[in-house]
C-alpha cells in the first residue's frame, strides 16, 4: 500500500491545501498520507517564546484536526526525512514551497538526501509564488506599486478543493515536542486553523468594511489580525482572496487585498535578493554612522521596554510585550524612532522584533524595518523621520491606544496624551521625560543622510 508523506511547514491547516492534495494523489485510492512535522533547531532556536508557543498550540490544534495522526520528530530534516521515509516506505515527500533563504537551501538538501524518491513542491504561502511576477523584462520589481499592478494582472488560483478521501496513515512513532514555554503575562490569539477560518469570518463580516479607514487606528479593532495565522498557514492568503473576489468592491476591499500584496511583495523581494534578509538592500546608506557606548545601550533599553518618553512609542513597545503582536502603524513609529531618533541600525530592532513577534516573519518584518530605515524598498525620495508626536496626535487623537499600554498616563486630559511634558501639573508620576529632543535627533539623522550621499 502506497504511503505519500506530506511534511507540515508553514502550512499548518488542511483546508485549501494544495500539496495534500498533491500528496493524496500521489498515494491513490488505496494507499495513505504520513502527516509529518519536524523541529529543526535552526528555525525552532531563534524563535522567540511567542512563536515557539503559537507554533505547537497550531500543531496540536492539527493533530487534532488529523485524529492524532500528525508525527512529530527533531533534527536536521535532510537526515530526519530519508530516515522515515525508509522506515515507513514511503514513495514520495509533498511540501508547499519554501521561499525563504534558510527553506529554499534546506529544501534543496532534503531533494538531494532523499535520492530517487520524488520531492514534490506544490503551492506555496503565498497568493502569488514568489519569482513568479516580474517587471515585462524579466527583472524584479523593486518598488511596491509596480509590482502590485502586475501581481493583480498575474491574479491566483482559486482555492484547493477539500481533501476528502485522505486516508492518514496511523501508528508511526511520534517524538514528544520540545517542553512549551511559559509566556509571563502575554495573551497570544488562539491557535489552530479553524480559529483562524473564524478570526477572519469575524473580521469579513463585521469589521471589513471599514476597513480602509479603521486601518491606520492603533486604539480601535480595525485591522483583522490574521499575520501570525498567516505566517503559519492556518489560512492561506488565496482563502481570502476568494472571499473579497466575491464581496462588493470597495475601497475597504481594495484596500485588504492590497496589504496582502505588500505580503507577497516582500517574499518576492526577498527571494530575489536572499541576502536582504541581513543586509541593506539599497546599500548606499550603509554607512551612515550609528550610536554606540553605555549611554546609546541605556536608550536601545528604555525603547525595549516602553521607557522612552514618547508615549505612542512606549505604548507599541509596551504591546510587543504584552500581546507579541504591534498595530502596523505604531510598528512604522517605534521602527522610525529606534533608527532615526536613536540613531540604531536596522537590523538591531529587527531582531528584537523577530523575538517578540508572534508573527515575526523574515520578509515582513525585515523589509518592513529596511522600509523605514530607508534601506529598502522605499520610493520615497526624501528620509523620512516620523514624530512621535504628530504621528500620535493624529493616529490616536483621544489616546485611547496610549492609554491602553501605559497606565501612568491613563488620568491625563487627552489634549496632553502625547506630550504629557505640557500637561499643567506635569509628566504624570512614574512616567519618564522624554530620553531624546526629537528635532535635534532629526537633524542628526538628516545630517548623517546628507554625508553619506554626498550632499
Ligand atoms: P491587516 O491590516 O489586517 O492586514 C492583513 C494582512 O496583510 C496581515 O495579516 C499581513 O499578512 C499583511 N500585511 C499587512 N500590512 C503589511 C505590511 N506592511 N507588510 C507585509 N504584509 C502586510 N508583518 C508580519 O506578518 N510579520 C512581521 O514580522 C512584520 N514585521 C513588521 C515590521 C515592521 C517594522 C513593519 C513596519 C511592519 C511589519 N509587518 C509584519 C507588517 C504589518 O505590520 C503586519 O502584517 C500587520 O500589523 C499585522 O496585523 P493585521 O493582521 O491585523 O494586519
Amino acid at each position: 500500500m502506497p504511503t505519500a508523506l506530506l511534511w507540515f511547514r508553514r502550512d499548518l491547516r488542511l483546508g485549501d491545501h494544495p500539496a495534500l492534495l498533491a500528496a493524496r494523489d500521489a498515494a491513490g485510492p488505496d494507499g495513505d498520507v504520513l502527516p509529518v512535522f519536524v523541529f529543526d533547531d535552526r528555525l525552532w532556536g531563534p524563535s522567540g517564546d511567542p512563536r515557539r508557543r503559537f507554533l505547537l498550540d497550531c500543531l496540536a490544534a492539527l493533530d487534532g484536526d488529523l485524529g492524532g495522526a500528525l508525527v512529530l520528530r527533531s533534527g536536521d530534516p535532510a537526515q530526519v526525512l530519508p530516515a522515515l521515509v525508509r522506515e515507513v516506505g514511503a514513495t514520495s515527500v509533498h511540501v508547499s514551497a519554501d521561499a525563504g533563504p534558510y527553506g529554499r537551501r534546506r529544501d534543496d538538501a532534503v531533494e538531494q538526501a532523499l535520492g530517487d524518491v520524488p520531492f514534490v513542491r506544490t503551492g506555496s504561502p503565498y497568493a502569488v509564488t514568489p519569482g513568479r511576477v516580474t517587471k515585462s523584462d524579466g527583472t524584479p520589481f523593486r518598488v511596491y506599486s509596480p509590482f502590485a499592478r502586475a501581481w493583480r494582472k498575474h491574479g491566483w488560483r482559486a482555492p484547493a478543493s477539500s481533501p476528502g478521501g485522505t486516508r492518514w496513515r496511523t501508528g508511526v512513532r511520534s517524538e514528544a515536542a520540545p517542553p512549551a514555554p511559559a509566556l509571563d503575562g502575554i495573551t497570544l490569539p488562539p491557535a489552530g486553523e479553524a480559529a483562524a477560518r473564524a478570526a477572519w469570518e469575524g473580521f469579513r463580516d463585521e469589521r471589513l468594511l471599514g476597513y480602509a479607514d479603521g486601518r491606520d487606528v492603533p486604539g480601535g479593532d480595525g485591522t483583522s489580525r490574521l499575520s501570525a495565522y498567516l505566517k503559519y498557514g492556518c489560512i492561506h492568503p488565496r482563502t481570502l482572496l476568494a472571499d473579497l473576489a466575491a464581496a462588493e468592491q470597495t475601497e475597504s476591499v481594495r484596500r485588504y487585498a492590497d496589504e496582502l500584496a505588500w505580503r507577497d511583495f516582500y517574499a518576492d523581494v526577498l527571494w530575489h535578493r536572499p541576502e536582504s534578509a541581513r543586509e541593506y538592500l539599497n546599500p548606499e546608506l550603509q554607512g551612515m554612522g550609528y550610536d554606540s557606548g553605555p549611554d546609546a545601550e541605556a536608550l536601545v533599553a528604555a525603547w525595549q521596554t516602553g521607557h522612552t518618553g514618547f508615549p505612542i512609542v512606549d505604548a507599541g513597545m509596551r504591546q510587543l510585550l504584552g500581546e507579541a503582536y504591534v498595530h502596523n502603524r505604531v510598528r512604522m513609529i517605534v521602527a522610525s524612532f529606534l533608527v532615526k531618533d536613536l540613531h540604531q541600525e536596522w537590523t538591531l530592532g529587527a531582531r528584537y522584533f523577530m523575538q517578540h513577534l508572534v508573527d515575526g516573519d523574515l520578509a515582513s518584518n525585515n523589509h518592513g524595518w529596511q522600509w523605514v530605515a530607508g534601506t529598502g524598498t522605499d520610493a520615497s525620495p526624501y528620509y523620512r523621520v516620523f514624530n512621535p508626536v504628530t504621528q500620535g496626535k493624529k493616529f490616536d487623537p483621544d489616546g485611547a491606544y496610549v492609554k491602553r499600554w501605559v497606565p501612568e498616563l491613563r488620568d491625563l486630559d487627552p489634549r496632553y496624551v502625547h506630550e504629557p511634558w505640557t500637561a499643567p501639573g506635569g509628566i504624570p508620576a512614574g512616567y519618564p521625560e522624554p530620553v531624546v529632543d526629537h528635532a535635534h535627533e532629526r537633524q542628526v539623522a538628516l545630517d548623517r543622510y546628507a554625508r553619506v550621499r554626498g550632499r
